[in-house]
C-alpha cells in the first residue's frame, strides 16, 4: 500500500474527509429529492430553510442561489437601489461590493482595524458621506464584525444594517449569535464554507417579515403565486438537491466549529516559537465564539510571498485572504482611491497568510504546517 513514511500535502481545505464521514446519510438525503423529484423550491427548502432560522434565531430564513445573491437581493428587499451609498469595509472578498453595486447603489469603503481586520467604525465614522443608506459590516475570518459599535453608527445615521455572515456560520458575538444582529443578514454555502454545498447556495435570515416577504418575490421572477408577478425579480432560488444536503449538514455544524476552533487553539501553541516573525490576528474582546472560517496569521518582517510559495513547495496549500482590497480591483477603479487610501487594509494584503484548516485535520497536520513555516522562515532568514 502507501508509503506511510512519506506524509501527503495538506490542503487549505479537503472536503472530500468530511463527505466521507456522512456518505450514507447525504447519499439517502440527494436520492431522497431524486425520487420525489420536486427540484424547484422542493420539501428539502423549506425544511432547511425552518432549520436554519431556528439555529440562527431569527423568524425567517429564505434560500436563495449565492452568498452573493443573498447579499444584493437582501439590499433590494430593503430598498436600497440607485442613488443610495452603502458602507462596506475595504478588507473583505469583491462579493460584499459587487452586490452593492449589482442592485444599483454605491459602495463607500472604510478601513479596518488592525487587530482584529474587521470594519473600524471610528474610521468609519470620519469617512462618511453627507447621506448613507445602508452599512454592511463582514464578520470576517468568522470572528464577529464590531456590531454594538456598527448599530450605533447605524442609529445615528438612520440606516440599516445587513451582516456579511459568508464566513461566520455559527459565531457568536456577545450580544448574540451573528446573522441575527442586523436587520438582515446573508450567508453563503459555497462548498468550502464552514457549511457548505455541494454546489453555489446561499441565504438571508432576518426578524421582519417584509424584507422576507419580499425576498420570497425577488428569487422567483417576482412571484410567489404562479404567473402572478406583482414585482421585477430574478431566478434566485436555493436548489433543492443542496438544500437535502445543507439540512443534513446543519446539525453538525456546531462540532465542527468546535474542531475548528481546538485546532486553532493547537496552532497558537505550536506557533508561539515564531512569535518574532508570526503575528496571529486577534480574537476580539466582544467575540463569544469564533466560526474560524480562516486561519489568518500575519507575517512581521519576511515577504509574505515567498513564504507563500514555500509553503506550497513542501505541500502545504496555505493562501492568502485577501491579496487586493476592494478600491485597488480593477473592477473598482472608477472610485478613485489609489494607494494609500486604506493603509490597514493594504498592509494586510501584503503580509496575511491563512494556514490550512478544516474540522477533520489532525494535531499531527498542525505540526507539520507549523515545522514547514519555521523551515521556510529560517531559510528565508
Ligand atoms: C463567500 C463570500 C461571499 C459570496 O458568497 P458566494 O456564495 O460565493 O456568492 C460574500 N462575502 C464574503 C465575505 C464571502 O466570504
Amino acid at each position: 500500500m502507501s508509503d506511510t513514511t512519506t506524509p501527503g500535502p495538506i490542503p487549505l481545505v479537503d472536503l472530500r474527509a468530511q463527505y466521507r464521514d456522512i456518505q450514507a446519510e447525504l447519499d439517502v438525503a440527494i436520492r431522497d429529492v431524486l425520487e420525489r423529484g420536486d427540484f424547484i423550491l422542493g420539501s428539502a427548502v423549506e425544511r432547511f430553510e425552518a432549520a436554519y432560522a431556528d439555529f440562527i434565531g431569527v423568524r425567517h430564513c429564505v434560500g436563495v442561489a449565492s452568498g452573493t445573491d443573498a447579499l444584493a437581493l437582501a439590499l433590494r428587499a430593503m430598498d436600497i437601489g440607485p442613488g443610495d451609498k452603502v458602507l462596506v469595509p475595504a478588507n473583505t472578498f469583491i462579493a460584499t461590493a459587487l452586490a452593492v453595486t449589482m442592485c444599483g447603489a454605491t459602495p463607500v469603503l472604510a478601513d479596518v482595524e488592525p487587530s482584529t481586520l474587521t470594519l473600524d467604525v471610528e474610521a468609519a465614522r470620519r469617512a462618511l458621506p453627507g447621506r448613507l443608506s445602508a452599512i454592511i459590516p463582514v464578520h470576517l475570518y468568522g470572528q464577529p464584525a464590531d456590531m454594538a459599535a456598527v448599530l450605533e453608527l447605524a442609529k445615528e445615521k438612520g440606516v440599516a444594517v445587513l451582516e456579511d455572515a459568508a464566513q461566520a456560520h455559527g459565531a457568536v458575538h456577545a450580544d448574540g449569535r451573528c446573522g441575527a444582529l442586523g436587520l438582515a443578514s446573508a450567508f453563503s454555502f459555497y462548498p468550502g464554507k464552514n457549511l457548505g454545498a455541494y454546489g453555489d447556495g446561499g441565504a438571508v435570515c432576518t426578524n421582519d417579515a417584509g424584507v422576507a416577504e419580499r425576498l420570497r418575490l425577488l428569487r422567483n421572477w417576482g412571484s410567489t403565486v404562479k404567473y402572478l408577478h406583482p414585482i421585477q425579480g430574478f431566478n434566485s432560488r436555493l436548489d433543492t438537491i443542496q438544500a437535502a444536503v445543507l439540512a443534513t449538514k446543519l446539525p453538525r455544524l456546531e462540532r465542527w466549529n468546535e474542531q475548528r476552533r481546538a485546532i486553532v487553539a493547537d496552532y497558537r501553541d505550536a506557533l508561539e516559537p515564531l512569535n518574532a516573525v508570526v503575528d496571529c490576528v486577534t480574537e476580539a474582546p466582544w467575540t463569544v465564539r469564533h466560526a474560524y472560517h480562516l486561519f489568518v496569521i500575519r507575517l512581521r518582517t519576511h515577504d509574505r510571498d515567498a513564504v507563500l510559495s514555500g509553503l506550497h513547495r513542501r505541500g502545504i496549500g496555505a493562501g492568502v485572504h485577501y491579496p487586493i482590497p476592494i478600491h485597488l480591483q480593477g473592477a473598482y477603479a472608477d472610485m478613485g482611491k489609489g494607494p494609500g487610501s486604506f493603509p490597514v487594509a493594504e498592509d494586510a494584503a501584503r503580509r496575511v497568510l491563512s494556514l490550512p484548516l478544516f474540522p477533520e485535520m489532525t494535531a499531527q497536520d498542525v505540526g507539520r504546517v507549523v515545522d514547514a513555516l519555521g523551515q521556510v522562515i529560517a531559510e528565508l532568514q
